[in-house]
């Protein structure tokens, strides 16, 4: 830390991503990215690669993305607005919703990213315990008082609300932004997305980093009503105009023209799913339902975090949070069916020793 550091950021804990190891190549199962490369219109797009006009800077508006997504999703333009991956676009909720009488509300587990974007903008925050099976309790978020951040699936325990829990909570909060962080929703979930026209609290926030193959490109969006949008916007345009590259644009529309892929993709992972719940399950863990692109699971007879080192050396990379409450468990991305019996092996050869 320089002596220059901002003394309000003396204190930030960053937020720390998954493992990007450079050291071998690992079975990656710790960073919920998709096993399969993206629609190979992708290819199409890199190829034609639009190389010269990266001289000039990309749309501030997304136009012609804008109305692709809009033609996928049934929205209209003022619902949408997009970010450079849907970290950034959580980053922009917190700071247009929140502030010193406004705290950010979330679950005690979920997504860790959060807790840093209050810190980072110097909002208080309140955490609501998740119960004891770890599912979110619709009624202990009526008047929460606050900006609601609810992942939906949750992330790491991949349960999921209901659309009733959901309008529970959205009508016990007519005052406040109630926002839905569907990263993983492709995976068998229902989207809210229908519900924006009801509600003017709604905002929804999705990600192409997941179903989309994408992780790599940065792209994300968040719908609501236009007022909400203009909002968001706002920040973006105070932040940065152009913060979704030409590229990413393009790819972003070529993967929501290709319907037929993504399908295939995500039902692909959906059975996988099964797979490797049942696998593990075989091998004596508890895995908590999962309505995303991972698992929750953990073993009685071993302990969370040596699993998880144990499983690295053996080339599998999985998610340990030494965290309250959770550090009995391990979060592993659904990949390939080869990369789900590649785990399974590992784990069976570790608790056989
Ligand atoms: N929300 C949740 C719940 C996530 O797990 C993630 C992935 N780390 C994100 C948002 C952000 O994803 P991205 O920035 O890649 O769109």
């Amino acid at each position: 830390m320089s002596r220059y550091l901002s003394k309000r950021l003396e204190d930030l804990e960053e937020y720390v991503p998954g493992e990007q190891p450079r050291d071998k190549k690992y079975i990656k199962l710790n960073t919920n990215e998709s096993p399969f490369p993206p629609s190979p219109a992708v290819y199409e797009v890199l190829s034609r690669s639009a190389a010269d006009n990266l001289r000039l800077y990309s749309d501030p508006c997304c136009t012609s993305l804008t109305e692709t997504l809009c033609g996928v999703y049934g929205l209209k333009p003022e619902n949408v607005v997009f970010g450079n991956g849907s970290d950034e676009i959580l980053s922009f909720a917190f700071t247009a919703f929140c502030d010193s009488d406004t705290p950010a509300v979330f679950a005690d587990i979920t997504y860790g990213f959060y807790k840093v974007f209050a810190a980072l903008n110097c909002i208080p925050f309140r955490q609501i315990p998740l119960k004891s099976d770890f599912s979110i309790c619709p009624e202990d978020y009526i008047n929460a008082g606050g900006t609601i951040f609810i992942a939906n699936p949750n992330a790491p325990t991949g349960l999921i609300l209901t659309e009733s829990e959901i309008r529970r909570i959205l009508e016990g909060n007519p005052d406040n932004v109630v926002v839905i962080d569907e990263a993983y929703i492709d995976f068998g979930g229902q989207s809210m997305l229908p519900l924006i026209g009801e509600y003017k609290n709604l905002l929804i926030v999705q990600t192409f980093s997941k179903s989309r193959s994408l992780a790599g490109a940065r792209l994300g969006f968040a719908a609501g009503c236009p007022e909400l949008i203009a909002d968001l916007q706002k920040i973006r345009n105070s932040n940065n105009p152009y913060n979704i590259n030409r590229l990413t644009q393009a790819l972003g529309e070529a993967v929501l023209k290709d319907n037929e892929y993504f399908i295939k993709c995500t039902s692909e992972i959906i059975k996988n799913r099964t797979y490797m719940t049942d696998g593990l399950k075989s091998l004596g863990f508890s895995v908590i339902p999962s309505s995303a692109n991972f698992v929750f699971a953990k073993h009685e007879a071993y302990d969370g975090g040596m699993l998880y080192r144990a499983l690295k050396n053996k080339g599998v990379l999985v998610r340990h949070f030494d965290a309250p409450r959770i550090s009995q468990y391990n979060r592993i991305t659904v990949g390939s069916k080869a990369e789900a019996d590649a785990l399974l092996k590992a784990a069976d050869e570790i608790l056989r020793m």
